[in-house]
């Protein structure tokens, strides 16, 4: 299946060369031709599947034709960044069509956004609470609305947004076309899913897994030696973009502030942060002035850099959601990437629930120097063996952890790579994430 099977617009189609897409995700394949139908979708899928494009398309093909200047589709999501990127995408694949995106959400100026929801654009991509803020004085009105879309549906539901998301869609007509998408489909969203949607077509992809690309270990390590164990990882030559995953913010604030200090290409995205600060942060991240992205779960939500070649957990997350999450900001669509998480011995619980709930034993990758332990899953692998020093991962115990094996930087202590690597930093890269822990 190609993109020329949905029968898109022709200015719809360049879009998508425009973005340089060649084959269309599976949930891109799975949805698209009911979406582009007219139906009511249910997608269930987490960033990193192509989900977005799965609701762009359908959205411009749908608006290439009939009226402009008044607001014909809007997509609500429940962060500025997320909106960002989907305006982003809309303004990539819907650059042949002369319709107009824009997005509104807190922090930032009014008056910019009054002008587009009087008029100046076809398509709103906002976030609930500044969007009903503008139409409650007057600023909007969606009785024009054909397509509406709720994006993340979980995480405005984890954020509390949902009442606000009732009352915007109260005011969308009722025979819009509705699109949600979210990666977990809790209860209360259920009942939101049942409210909004019209015998909708339901989608899922890889709701638990992580995607196919990503390749998993755990490394074991004394607690005092997180932070010298990262900056060896960071060092591997095959770290081109790292978004390491801290607890806390304070911890994220302190990691960046030494890991500057040795000389690495460092942001970090906490919540502390102004808006102007964390925008700069991540275009540094993504334009490639910094490898290494640190972030917290919540500060990190919604945040899409694509060519993160590495995510480390530091960290633990706490839950498995937000383990596959994280995991989402690498081996996004086509692209491979690495997962690896530090786990210290107070971490078993985490573990065993993130594997129960992958259904796949995670390779353990043990380095030399830095306090390794053997955990229960470790104690029936030799804790030698395996290639070069320490690594007890790949030989024996590995069963189905590290699909296949290939090209990980695998466990032994092989040091650094010799050359000084990526501090001074003209190494390509961009990461991104977002997930579930707080502050
Ligand atoms: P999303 O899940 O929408 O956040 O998309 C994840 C990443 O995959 C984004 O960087 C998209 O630009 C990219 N992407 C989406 N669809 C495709 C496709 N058909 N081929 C290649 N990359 C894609």
């Amino acid at each position: 299946m190609t993109f020329d099977s949905f029968g898109l617009d022709a200015r719809v189609r360049a879009g998508v060369d425009a973005a340089g897409y060649t084959n269309p995700t599976p949930i891109q394949r799975k949805a698209l031709p009911d979406a582009v139908a007219g139906r009511d979708v249910l997608g269930l899928a987490q960033t990193g599947t192509g989900k977005t494009a799965a609701f762009v398309l359908p959205l411009l093909n749908k608006l290439v034709h009939g009226p402009r200047r008044r607001i014909r589709a809007l997509v609500v999501a429940p962060t500025r960044e997320l909106a960002e990127q989907i305006h982003n995408e809309i303004r990539t694949l819907g650059s042949k069509t002369n319709l107009r995106s824009a997005t509104v959400y807190g922090g930032v100026g009014k008056a910019p956004q009054q002008k587009a929801l009087r008029g100046g654009a076809e398509i709103i991509v906002a976030c609930p609470g500044r969007l009903l803020d503008h139409l409650r004085s007057g600023d909007g009105d969606l009785s024009g609305v054909e397509v509406l879309v709720l994006d993340e549906a979980d995480h405005m539901f984890d954020m509390g947004f949902l009442p606000d998301v009732r009352r915007i869609v109260r005011q969308v007509p009722a025979d819009a076309q509705r699109l949600l998408f979210s990666a977990t489909m809790p209860k209360e969203l259920r009942h939101l899913a049942d409210e909004v949607l019209n015998d909708p077509f339901v989608v899922e992809i890889a709701r638990t897994a992580p995607a196919d690309t990503v390749e998993h270990a755990l490394y074991p390590v004394d607690a005092d030696h997180k932070t010298r164990m990262l900056k060896h990882l960071l060092d591997r030559s095959e770290v081109r973009s790292a978004l390491v995953f801290t607890r806390t913010k304070h911890r994220a604030k302190r990691l960046a502030q030494q890991l500057d200090r040795e000389g690495f290409q460092v942001a970090s995205l906490q919540g502390n942060l102004s808006q102007a600060r964390r925008q700069k942060a991540l275009d540094g991240f993504r334009d490639g002035s910094y490898d290494v992205l640190i972030a917290t779960d919540i500060a990190a939500r919604g945040i899409d850099v694509t060519r993160v070649s590495h995510v480390i957990n530091y960290d633990v997350p706490d839950t498995v959601e937000a383990y596959t999450h994280r995991l989402g900001r690498t081996g996004r669509a086509d692209r491979s990437g690495d997962a690896v998480t530090m786990i210290t011995r107070e971490d078993g619980k985490q573990v065993r629930a993130i594997e129960g709930a992958l259904k796949m034993r995670i390779e353990r990758v043990k380095l030399d120097g830095y306090g390794a332990f053997d955990d229960d899953a470790m104690r029936s692998v030799p804790a030698r063996g395996g290639r070069g020093g320490s690594g007890g991962g790949r030989g024996g115990g590995n069963r189905g952890g590290n699909r296949g094996g290939s090209g990980r930087p695998g466990g032994q202590s092989q040091g650094g790579r010799g050359g000084g690597g990526r501090r001074g930093g003209s190494a390509p890269r961009s990461g991104q994430n977002r997930s579930t822990n707080n502050d």
